[in-house]
């Protein structure tokens, strides 16, 4: 209903006034209700503007306020509010006043969707966005005369709030009354200091050297004028409704229909995987999936194919679509068929999930032709293969035709089978990495923004001539470790920035004092200052294959709050008294000043540990390399310090994992790993070392503030996995003569142990990776959303934990600092505690950004293989791999890469009915690589062919599931396809214009013999291929530049391809791909 203003709440009424106030409210459906409220004026409803010099209060909490250095202030009146808002919400235009008449107009004409959006700008303290409550002001409002309209009464009062505001603020700024001129105000002569101007009008003084707002002005337009041209050619028309699809049910008959039990209300999914003919529905309070499917020859197969985000009449989609199902699926869930699911349709939608999508145009069939200026209507495909075309309005077809872009969905005609939308912003040239990069972070709803100059004003200001430095009135609050105690860092090779450090030693009492020393971010980063929403809403740094995002700005997190030696930090500690068996006698936790010693990398400490000779050593030690040649005594000694405490903290941290270890800690996979930006293979003894002291502290920190704050802890939990989810390990392993048991973590971690195959390192490493698949994910949570006994943690062993470790990229760690600080006692932390609920939708948000954060960065992995492989040459020995068999499937089998830690699938059966024979076996990989490449058609017994349908080739799964069968025709030669079986494919490149490039593997040859020492075939791993790959395309940036210039120079059609061939091999070899990707889709193959 009606709700009253955001920030009309004001606790004192002045002289108060009675007047009503009408309202038209459009339901669902088109129903209209007219409302009459009764409306109390007053004169102190305050303008939000810094520039005020009456006195007016503050805005309530949460209401933004309009800053002084702006140019003027913008007040869109109702219809421009409505039609225009996303313009209204870039960044690039500042100042927006909207008065409450305009605010109501869009919550009953503008459609809820866009009614939530202006509400929760209106709420972000980042936006400079007010919300001026005009209706309750006496000078602004006046009653609708008689014969007047509403939206002319609404300009009127627009109309009056401009005024209002130029008056109040003495005119010491423009303001701005945009109008999209379908209602003419009353002008009256006077126009008291404000300027009216049409959208177009204001676009073009006040932002007309901004792209992207006068694109998305441009574009917002066009899709106006499509839509209304649209709207009257049906109407002179008289065209009738195709009716394809059937009406949804009434919002009434829906509640009804749930209430009563005869429909079901879920969540819709479509797999990204599982085309575009099947979703699945998990229907809500319970584990119990529902399928949704379109047969292929199913004439309303259009209709009922799922569409992810835009979801109308019959058409269901995934992600937080709330599909309500009719009476069939509810028949079919009763019948509880066992091994098929039930099937239901979609009778109507509770709520949409429509986001921004990533989209390209299909080439012209034409070839190119130029933009003639005039608006016209295409079709956008978009990255996600779920997703609809979406039909778009534009004057820039041409201009689009090798771009991705962004675009959004206005509406879907229930007539239409693609929806309509609008273009927002252009992302880059299809096929350049930072194009793909940024396709891959919208598609996964990880978008981020620069920080804005606003956010970075709130941080200190340093510069290289004055560095940040202690203040000591804070200095003499804290416990101050600077002298007292030993304290380093030890991270990967590269690592610059140092979240965590250490510090150990031995008491006088024979007892191990252990500190873990971590970044005291939330000193800085204030509860709801604009850097805290901002990292509120990232949740977490965002690490793709070649770069990260951070989610604190670069001062905080590479400077201010990171723990570099020989300079002065904040830090919040934990340190433990532990008797020698690393009992807790006691545990300290506090603020700390720090000054580490050290900052060590694992390799180096590796060699301290070893007792490696002071001589060798030093030198590679920056900080006492210097005393080499100064002072031999000292420096003896401080290495003879150094050398204790690192072996002391081995011993130590190797007591407390066995202890945990005992307890049934699971070393997974996957399972609670730290991803630091740094080589990511990492196994040395002194990583382990310093993980296990992380997670002891993370244990200590929960049991903390769970003592405290036992209902609204922020805790990580990690449940049991599901017993049948373990049914395929448990056969894997009997593939392979091992017994696995999983009845608790402790069996499943010690039977785990004991898999191993000494010819074969892979086994033990794949078991362990399906181990980690059948395990449910790591959660945060609030601790008064759950009951007790749901707070362990399965994979670490323990009854409680939580992240606190990593606050510099995780945003659970900084509320479990401000957590623990309030148990402490600090009241201002204990003031920015979350309630329960609160921060249970906040953990919700966290778990489901770290999860887009994992595979968005998988997906960025997967990206540079694509490039990776693309530059090779398609009889390159490289693209030859060794592969392991992980997963058998109906018609194809999962493989494992090592060499390239690529994940894919390997068809051995086509949908034709075609089937592959492997041909005989081959040695190992080396001899396959020798032979020479076979040909198309690979002639009788060399190499593996297709087997049309029908000769009598079939493939079979074993009942037992973990093999598969090829029967290679009538004389019944069988090929067996087991787990772990060692493969050799060719890795190639599936490009596709719309979707982005995709690996393909196609099987070359079984292999007799397991060569385990295939990984050293050259090249070096993950980390190699990542910079090999941006190091070419920096070089063919700089080239396209380049060539840029040189083409400005001379417009000649030849030169220009010469120039484009004389680049690296690697640049020539981009382009041959590209050309035959053209001339592919040019022929209609893609
Ligand atoms: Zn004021």
């Amino acid at each position: 209903m009606a709700s009253a203003s955001l920030c009309a709440d004001a606790p004192v009424l002045m002289a108060t006034q009675r007047a009503n106030k009408h309202i038209l409210l459009r339901l669902d459906r088109g129903r209209r209700v007219r409302l009459v409220r009764e409306v109390y004026l007053r004169s102190d409803v305050p303008c939000c503007s810094e520039l005020c010099r009456r006195g007016c209060q503050a805005p309530a909490d949460g209401c933004a306020s309009l800053p002084a250095a702006l140019t003027h202030y913008v007040l869109p009146d109702c219809a421009a509010a409505r039609a225009y808002w996303e313009l209204f919400e870039l960044p690039e235009v500042e100042g927006v006043l909207l008065t409450l008449t305009s605010l109501h107009h869009i919550q009953g004409a503008g459609g809820r969707r866009l009614y939530n959006r202006v509400k929760s700008q209106l709420r972000d303290p980042r936006q400079s966005t007010a919300l001026f409550d005009n209706e309750f002001q006496a000078e602004c409002w006046r009653d609708r005369r008689p014969g007047e309209s509403e939206d002319q009464h609404a300009a009127g009062l627009n109309w009056s709030a401009a005024r209002w505001y130029a008056q109040h603020l003495d005119y010491a700024i423009p303001i701005v009354l945009v109008t999209d001129g379908t209602v003419e105000p009353c002008q009256p002569e006077d126009k008291g200091g404000v300027d009216v101007l049409s959208v177009a009008d204001y676009v073009a003084r006040f932002h007309g050297d901004k792209p992207q707002v006068t694109q998305i002005f441009e574009s917002l337009r066009a899709s106006l004028a499509a839509a209304e041209a649209a709207s009257s050619a049906e109407g002179s028309a008289g065209e009738s409704t195709r009716g394809d699809y059937p009406e949804h049910l009434s919002a009434e008959s829906l509640k009804a229909g749930v209430k009563s039990g005869q429909f079901l209300q879920g969540c819709l999914h479509v797999s990204r995987k599982s085309g575009q003919d099947t979703a699945v529905v998990s229907l809500s309070g319970g584990a119990q999936m529902l399928e949704l499917k379109a047969s292929r020859r199913d004439p309303d197969r259009r209709a009922a194919r799922p569409e992810p985000g835009g979801a109308r009449r019959h058409r269901v989609r995934p992600a937080a679509a709330q599909g309500l199902l009719g009476p069939a699926s509810r028949r079919r869930a009763a019948d509880g068929g066992l091994g098929r699911r039930p099937h239901g349709r979609v009778v109507g939608i509770a709520q949409r999930n429509w986001r921004d999508y990533v989209c390209s145009v299909e080439p012209a069939a034409d070839g190119s032709s130029k933009d003639s200026g005039a608006s016209k209507r295409i079709l956008a495909v978009p990255w996600d293969r779920r997703v609809p075309k979406i039909r778009i309005a534009t004057s820039q077809a041409a201009a689009l035709a090798s771009q991705r872009f962004v675009v959004r969905i206005d509406a879907w005609p229930a007539d239409s089978q693609y929806p309509n939308g609008h273009f927002v912003r252009p992302l880059g040239a299809v096929g350049h990495l930072e194009t793909e990069t940024q396709a891959l972070l919208i598609e996964h709803g990880l978008a981020v923004r620069e920080f804005s100059a606003k956010q970075l004003a709130e941080l200190p200001a340093v510069t290289e001539d004055q560095p940040w430095q202690v203040d000591p009135q804070e200095v003499a609050k804290r416990r101050d470790l600077r002298q007292s105690h030993l304290v380093f860092s030890i991270d990967p090779v590269g690592c610059v920035d140092v979240d965590d450090t250490l510090s150990v030693r031995r008491l006088d009492n024979g007892n191990i004092e252990l500190g873990v020393h971590i970044a005291d971010v939330t000193h800085f980063v204030k509860a709801n200052s604009l850097c805290d929403i901002e990292a509120r809403q990232r949740c977490t740094s965002i690490y793709l294959a070649d770069r990260r995002y951070d989610m604190l700005p670069l001062l905080l997190s590479g400077n201010l709050c990171s723990l570099w030696s020989q300079v002065d930090r904040y830090a919040v500690s934990v340190i433990w008294e532990l008797t020698p068996d690393t009992e807790v006698v006691s545990v300290w936790y506090g603020r700390t000043v720090i000054r580490s010693a050290y900052k060590l990398f694992y390799e180096m400490a590796q060699r301290i540990h070893d007792g490696e000779a002071m001589e060798t050593a030093v030198p590679d030690i920056p900080e006492l390399a210097p005393l080499l040649k100064r002072d031999r005594d000292l420096l003896r000694r401080r290495f003879a310090q150094l050398r204790e405490a690192v072996s002391l903290l081995v011993g130590v941290a190797n007591t407390i994992k066995a202890r945990r270890m005992a307890c049934g800690g699971l070393e997974l996979e996957g399972v609670e790993v730290q991803a630091k930006f740094a080589d990511p293979e990492r196994t040395q003894l002194e990583d382990l070392v310093i993980a296990e002291c992380m997670i002891f502290a993370n244990h200590w920190v929960a049991r903390k503030i769970v003592a405290y704050y036992p209902s609204q802890s922020c805790l990580r939990r990690h449940p049991p996995p599901r017993q049948e989810f373990f049914d395929s390990l448990i056969r894997c392993a009997q593939a392979r003569g091992f017994t696995i048991k999983a009845d608790s973590n402790r069996q499943l971690a010690e039977s785990l142990d004991s898999c191993v195959d000494p010819a074969d390192p892979e086994v033990n490493r794949i078991l362990r990776t399906l181990a980690t698949q059948a395990m449910s994910n790591a959660l945060y949570f609030s601790t008064g959303a759950l009951p007790r006994d749901q707070f362990a943690h399965y994979g670490l062993a323990l009854d409680l934990y939580t992240h606190f470790t990593s606050p510099i990229r995780r945003y659970a760690d900084i509320l479990v600092h401000r957590c623990l600080l309030a148990a402490l006692g600090d009241s201002e932390a204990e003031d920015a505690l979350l309630p329960n609920q609160e921060l249970e939708a906040q953990c919700c948000l966290m778990n489901e950004r770290h999860r887009a954060a994992q595979h968005a960065q998988m997906a960025s992995m997967q990206l540079f293989q694509c490039l990776f492989f693309r530059a090779r040459p398609p009889t390159d020995p490289l693209r030859l791999v060794e592969a392991v068999v992980c997963q058998v499937r109906d018609s194809s089998i999962g493989v494992f890469v090592p060499r390239y830690g690529i994940k894919g699938s390997v068809r051995l059966a086509r949908s034709d009915g075609s089937v592959l024979d492997a041909g005989p076996p081959a040695r190992d990989l080396r001899s396959v690589q020798a032979a020479p490449p076979p040909a198309e058609a690979a002639p009788d017994g060399c190499g593996p062919r297709w087997i049309p349908a029908g000769s009598g080739a079939s493939v079979s799964r074993d009942p037992s599931g973990g093999s598969l069968r090829v029967s290679t025709g009538p004389e019944q030669k069988q090929q067996v396809y087991s787990l772990f079986d060692h493969l050799v494919v060719r890795v190639s490149v599936a490009e596709s214009h719309s979707h982005g490039p995709a690996l393909q593997l196609d099987l070359v040859a079984r292999l007799v013999s397991k060569d385990a020492g295939a990984a050293d075939a050259g090249g070096g791993g993950k980390a190699d291929l990542v910079r090999q790959v941006r190091e070419r395309e920096e070089q063919q940036e700089e080239e396209r530049r380049w060539d840029l210039k040189r083409r400005q120079g001379e417009e000649e059609g030849g030169q220009q391809h010469l120039l484009q061939s004389t680049g690296t091999l690697y640049h020539f070899l981009l382009d041959t791909a590209r050309r035959d990707a053209k001339r592919r889709r040019g022929s209609g193959q893609d």
